[in-house]
């Protein structure tokens, strides 16, 4: 009889420090994305002047506001998050 036992409490994948990303100061393409990322929180001004901010650009759903303090500039909502993609 082959039966193994529940092994229940040994799944605490944490992961408090990934080292993924090595700074890159003289890297173009960190230009690039700060560039987007500068249109993105203009674009954001521009919605909370005309009142549509935090709500997704494809649905009108609000935003999570947890996930507005993460990333103010944020367009979409979960589900429509794909589109942002870069
Ligand atoms: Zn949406």
């Amino acid at each position: 009889m082959l039966a193994e036992g529940h092994d229940a409490g040994h799944g605490a994948d944490r992961d408090p420090t990934p080292l993924d990303r090595d700074p890159t100061p003289l890297d173009t393409g960190v230009l690039d994305e700060l560039e987007s990322v500068l249109h993105d929180v203009e674009r954001a001004l521009a919605r909370l002047d005309d009142g549509s901010y935090g709500t997704c650009e494809a649905c009108g759903a609000g935003l999570d506001p947890a996930e507005l303090e993460q990333q103010p500039s944020a367009r979409y909502c979960r589900a429509h998050l794909p589109l942002r993609t870069s």
